[in-house]
């Protein structure tokens, strides 16, 4: 559908050249070491056939001696010598596949995940951005020195243009990567001081497009709570207004729902996750974009039940439809870097012309 053949098949005879490339590259080595074995094997066979002559000159042994001797010495060597290029090989083959293991061990190839040791129960959901400066790679700063502080039972809602760091805030919130400079506290500890039940047992990423299990919807709620009683499960599919909807299908909760939830649409999906978070309860709810696929009646009755949760939960919603975001305690704008002004909507509609303008996007749209 895109296309794309040509760009495909241009990569795979890139991918085919390098491979042979390779290829030759080992067979340059092979034959490197099959010429220094024959030589050593000439060289050896000379250096016997020396030796006979001289013992068959000093009446050592005899002829017939010797040239069973020959014949049965060279056929020994000629086996040491595949045994030894065999073994040089085998050697090889060997160098690679640790120099593989090592890189991943050595974190060379993906870095691996630290955490601290201190545990954290239950948290309140505090928490706090301290000078944070983060950028993927190091040329370039994608959050530049960025300050915020979010209190416990907060509904908080980001906004900016795309690719201006507010995903990225999330992921740093749950330490998928870590700062170059700063702090980032939870309950004013240090998030690299946590360990990891305390970091991620305590918050949901309700995503674009959240992952849903080849499993039956019950079972893709229980993975997160093993102990889920049937009252819990159709009280989160209630709040997530996905009720109606299974309650329509044949085996109901016991559907199966495919391969990454293949028999549901995108807006079922995200219910199914926003489901799953409710099932979860924990502290704090992080939606990106979660309610893009949405419907605008289910939109709005998902914004309903995001505010009841309001003061229970600390929830910060990225939306690119701001009437997701209205209704929030604080909302946040993300420009170049940083938080360049936050306040609520009635507030930010009247001073910041960046929100103006967002706003009025959207009503054109
Ligand atoms: P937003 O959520 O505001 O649209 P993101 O936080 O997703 O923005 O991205 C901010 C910037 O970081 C963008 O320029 C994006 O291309 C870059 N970026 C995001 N994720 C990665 C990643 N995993 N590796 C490298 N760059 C990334």
């Amino acid at each position: 559908m895109l296309n794309a053949q040509n760009s495909f098949m241009i990569k795979l005879e890139e991918n085919i050249t390098e491979q042979n490339e390779k290829r030759f590259e080992m067979g340059k080595i092979n034959r490197t070491y099959i010429y220094i074995i024959d030589t050593l094997k000439a060289l050896f066979e000379l250096g016997l056939i020396i030796l006979l002559i001289y013992l068959i000159k000093n009446n050592v042994i005899t002829v017939a001696i010797a040239v069973a001797l020959f014949n049965y010495k060279s056929g020994i060597m000629t086996l040491v010598m595949q045994h030894i290029s065999s073994y040089l090989e085998l050697a090889k083959n060997f160098n690679i596949s640790c120099d593989r293991v090592f890189s991943i061990l050595d974190n060379k190839d993906f870095a691996k995940e630290k955490f601290g040791n201190e545990h954290l129960e239950d948290i309140n959901g505090n928490f706090e951005f301290k000078n944070v400066t983060f950028g993927y790679n190091e040329n370039k700063k994608v959050l530049d020195n960025i300050n915020f502080k979010i209190h416990s039972g907060e509904l908080v809602g980001f906004v900016g243009k795309s690719g201006v760091g507010k995903t990225t805030i999330f992921n740093l919130l749950c330490k998928m990567y870590s700062i170059q400079s700063g702090e980032i506290l939870i309950e004013n500890i240090n998030i690299n001081e946590l360990d990891e039940d305390s970091i991620r047992g305590n918050m949901t990423i309700i995503s674009q497009n959240p992952y849903i299990f080849n499993l039956s919807i019950r079972d893709n709620l229980k993975l997160v709570k093993e102990d889920l009683t049937d009252e819990e499960m159709y009280n989160a599919c209630k709040i997530a207004c996905l009720d109606k909807f299974i309650e329509g299908l044949p085996n109901k909760y016991d559907t199966i729902v495919g391969e990454a939830g293949v028999i549901l649409s995108g807006g079922q999906k995200q219910r199914l996750a926003i489901a799953r978070a409710f099932v979860q309860k924990t502290k704090i709810i992080l939606f990106d974009e979660a309610t893009s696929s949405l419907d605008n009646e289910t939109q709005s009755e998902i914004q309903k039940a995001i505010s009841n949760l309001k003061n229970e939960y600390t929830i910060l919603i990225i939306a690119h439809r701001l009437s997701t975001i209205v209704n929030c305690n604080k909302i946040m704008i993300v420009e170049e870097g940083k938080i360049s002004d936050s306040g609520t909507h009635e507030e930010l509609i009247n001073r910041n012309c960046t929100y103006q303008v967002l706003c009025q996007t959207e009503m054109m749209k």
